[in-house]
Formats: C-alpha cells, sequence, structure tokens
C-alpha cells in the first residue's frame, strides 16, 4: 500500500494514465512532463515504493503537522501521483547541497562546528506513550536561532504579510518540545519562492501597477511604507511578522492537546490497525483532516494541489463535511 507509480498529470497526451515502472516514462513516452534529469531524481527518491510511515521510527512532527487522514490513508490505499505533485521529495536533496556548503563555509572561515546544528535529528521525546521525532534544518547555539527553510509558490509569498504558516509555526515550536536542552529563544521561517525569499522578521516588497493607490492587502499588519512611481507604479514595502516562540506553558498545552492523533498515528504506523477492515473502521473517522485538531481551519490548498485523488476520494467518506473542492478563488494561495 502507498505510493504505485506515476499518473500522467491533466493536459498531457496521455493524461490518466497510470504507469508502475520507470521503463513508461524513460523509453515510451514521447513528450515527459517533467524534464529528465528532475524525474530521474524524483524516480529514484521514490524507488522500491517503500511504505509512507516507517513502523520503526517516532511519528516525526512534519506528520503530526499535516494532514491526519492524508497519511493515514496513504497507508491504506494504493495510489498513483503526477511527476510534478512528487518534485517534494526531491525539495530535500537539493537542500541537502545547500546545507553540506555551508558546512564547508563554516570550516573555511574558521567557525566552531559544533555551534551549528545542521539537519539534526532530534528526538524521540516520549508524548505520553509516544515517540516524536523530527530533523531541524538548522540551529546556532550562540545565537538561540532556529532556521528553518520551506518553499512557496511566488503568488502565496503576499500572504506572508499577516505572517508565517500556522504548521510551520506549530513544527518550529515542536522542535523546541523536542529538544528542551537547547535554548530557542528566535525562530527565523525563510521562504524560497522560485523568484525571491523572505523571511519571517524581514521585510517584503509588493510592487503593483495601477493608477489608483492600492488598497492595503493586509488588515492586521498594513504596509511600513508605501509610494507611487510614475503615476501608474506603487511600491508597498511590508515587515514580515516573526514568527511566535511559545512559552513552556503554551507549548506543553499545545503539544497535549495533538496527543491522541499522534497516537492514532502511531498505532497506524505500527500496524496496529487492521487496515483491510479500516475502511468500515470508526478508528479512522477520528483522525483530523488536517491541523484543525490544534487550531487551523481547512484552507483547501492541501487538497487541492497536493493531495493524490485516491486519496482524496477515500477522504470524502471520512470527511463530507470538507471542501474538497473549494473554487480556486476562495482559497488561501500558500
Ligand atoms: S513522463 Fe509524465 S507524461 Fe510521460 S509517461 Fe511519465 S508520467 Fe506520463
Ligand atoms: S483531501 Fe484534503 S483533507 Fe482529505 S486527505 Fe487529502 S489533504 Fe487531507
Amino acid at each position: 500500500m502507498g505510493l504505485v507509480g506515476f499518473r500522467c498529470p491533466k493536459g498531457s497526451k496521455t493524461e490518466g494514465t497510470n504507469n508502475r515502472n520507470a521503463d513508461a516514462c524513460f523509453n515510451q513516452c514521447d513528450r515527459q512532463c517533467l524534464a529528465e534529469p528532475l524525474l530521474h531524481a524524483i524516480w529514484s527518491s521514490n524507488a522500491g515504493y517503500k511504505p509512507s510511515f516507517d513502523p520503526t521510527e517516532a511519528v516525526t512532527i512534519t506528520r503530526l503537522v499535516g494532514c491526519h487522514t492524508q497519511h493515514g490513508l496513504s497507508r491504506l490505499v494504493d495510489y498513483f501521483d503526477t511527476p510534478k505533485n512528487l518534485y517534494y521529495s526531491i525539495r530535500g536533496k537539493i537542500f541537502h547541497r545547500l546545507m553540506e556548503d555551508y558546512q564547508n563555509g563554516i570550516l573555511e572561515r574558521g567557525l566552531d562546528p559544533s555551534d551549528f546544528r545542521i539537519e539534526e535529528r532530534w528526538g524521540p521525546r516520549m508524548l505520553g506513550d509516544v515517540p516524536i521525532g523530527g530533523r531541524i534544518d538548522l540551529h546556532i547555539n550562540s545565537a538561540n536561532t532556529r532556521y528553518s527553510w520551506k518553499t512557496i509558490g511566488d503568488k502565496g509569498l503576499e500572504y506572508l504579510k499577516d505572517g508565517p504558516k500556522q504548521d510551520h509555526v506549530l513544527q518550529e515550536n515542536f522542535y523546541s518540545w523536542l529538544n528542551p536542552e537547547v535554548k530557542t529563544s528566535r525562530i527565523v521561517i525563510v521562504y524560497m519562492s522560485m523568484m525571491e525569499t523572505v523571511e519571517t522578521g524581514g521585510l517584503f516588497t509588493v510592487t503593483k501597477y495601477q493608477k489608483s493607490q492600492p488598497k492595503d492587502i493586509s488588515e492586521n499588519h498594513p504596509a511600513l511604507k508605501q509610494w507611487n512611481q510614475n503615476g501608474y507604479k506603487w511600491t508597498l514595502i511590508y515587515q514580515i511578522p516573526d514568527c511566535p516562540v511559545f512559552k513552556p506553558a503554551l507549548l506543553e498545552k499545545t503539544i497535549g492537546g495533538i496527543y491522541p492523533q499522534a497516537k492514532l498515528l502511531w498505532r497506524i504506523q505500527n500496524g496496529r490497525i487492521d487496515l483491510r477492515t479500516a475502511p468500515e473502521s470508526s478508528e479512522l473517522t477520528n483522525l483530523a483532516y488536517d491541523p484543525g485538531s490544534i487550531g487551523e481551519k481547512n484552507e483547501g490548498w492541501r487538497c487541492r494541489d497536493y493531495c493524490p485523488e485516491e486519496i482524496k476520494n477515500k477522504c470524502k467518506l471520512y470527511h463530507p463535511e470538507n471542501q474538497h473542492n473549494v473554487p480556486e478563488n476562495q482559497q488561501n494561495e500558500l
């Protein structure tokens, strides 16, 4: 069960065809949907189609802040996905390369490498009887600061004016819970789109080409400054709010609130829920359909952009109230 192959994307000549082996993409396809080096990287990182959960590992923070239904159902159903949707599976490799270069730079500058915790695994730490673990991007001890890198679509950058995404805030704070020995007084989330990079606490520029003064697009965090050039070009400068750092009591309360979901994911991961009878199992209806259980409403983008059809169809059985087909113009683009 889990990912079993590639699906040809909408608009392609072979739209909707399911391919279980790489031969279809490399030797039989006359119009590949991605450049071959990317296709190759995506095939190889998904080679063997490992189950989505490794039963020997702790429940990861990434899964805790993602869609729990998606993680649970990905164990239950066979599914295909388009190479483009699976692009995320190689983003980690690209980032890893960046960190390798950074590590070399640290040595060349004569800095103490032990000050830099790069891609460290933290945990497992027990949440009740559930082991929780995760891997950070970077923590600099002497600055008590943690950095996290996220990729984002260009259109999503504007939404950062009101602050980082809720699941990213939770994710980073949960890392602090995993490793309380390490002091964290600042968290910086760096969002990288194809065109630019924007970070929490940093400045962000929006340019609008229109004659009339643009409406301030942020209610809570109005532009710091705006001006007009040539009568039709408006520039607005925003400050992205800092990523909140939870106080210990709030952190304990928030992670404690997620325990029932963590326990359920842990049981699925360990095969303790009989997946053959799971479609009828009421237990799975208890899976949150996104981090809604810890305070965020379903914004629809995850369902629309990142959920394979087979999982989405099953999800409708468990969460008919969910907005699986929210029109694009009503969705948050993040
Ligand atoms: S490369 Fe893309 S379009 Fe071609 S067979 Fe593979 S999935 Fe389909
Ligand atoms: S359709 Fe949405 S809510 Fe349902 S499993 Fe997929 S991402 Fe989660």
